[in-house]
């Protein structure tokens, strides 16, 4: 089933969403949800989707990277799911990227983050896992994950002249980063 997507302004997106048992994970009922998660990802052409976004209050994230080129950078993360996650910031140096948000339709805006990351987190047959992440990998999981504590990108703009629209941002921002790499 292809669920709604809930853009800004809907309150659920501003909830911490609720953390989820290893029982729901393990039943029939996780394993629905999860398909649901993952098809309505696809149908939105995402890179990441948290529950959240599809109006489900619980602490579940979907990640799938697959061949994607970040500035000359290939980024390989086959489908990924992310219960309960705790970020642990290893690196003080941050970096920069245009991030977009199925939630907030038609925008980018420019969001600096830590650059390297460690995240525990509970897979989807329920057990406890960690990765570690850097890079392009280390902004999609931080803004996935945020999702689940009610923060969307836009609450971390350093200031909203870095905010565009998506047709403004490929004739005048993405041709420009193209001339620096
Ligand atoms: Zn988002």
């Amino acid at each position: 089933m292809i669920l709604p997507i809930c853009r800004m302004g809907n309150p659920i997106l501003r909830r911490v969403a609720d953390t989820v048992g290893r029982e729901f994970v393990l039943s029939g009922e996780f394993k629905i949800l999860l398909k649901d998660m993952e098809n309505s990802m696809r149908h939105y052409g995402g890179i990441g989707i948290a529950a959240p976004q599809l109006g489900i209050s619980k602490q579940i994230a979907l990640i799938e990277l697959l061949g994607v080129n970040r500035y000359g950078q290939e980024i390989n993360l086959p489908l990924s799911v992310f219960i309960n996650p705790k970020i642990e910031f290893l690196d003080q140096e941050v970096q920069g990227f245009w991030e977009g948000c199925l939630s907030i339709p038609g925008l980018r805006g420019y969001v600096k983050r830590p650059r390297k990351i460690k995240v525990n987190y509970m897979d989807e047959i329920g057990q406890e896992r960690e990765l570690i992440a850097e890079g392009f990998l280390a902004t999609v999981l931080q803004h996935e994950l945020d999702h689940l504590q009610g923060i969307l990108y836009v609450d971390r703009l350093e200031t909203s002249k870095e905010l565009s629209y998506q047709e403004e941002y490929d004739e005048f921002i993405l041709n420009k980063e193209k001339s620096i790499d």
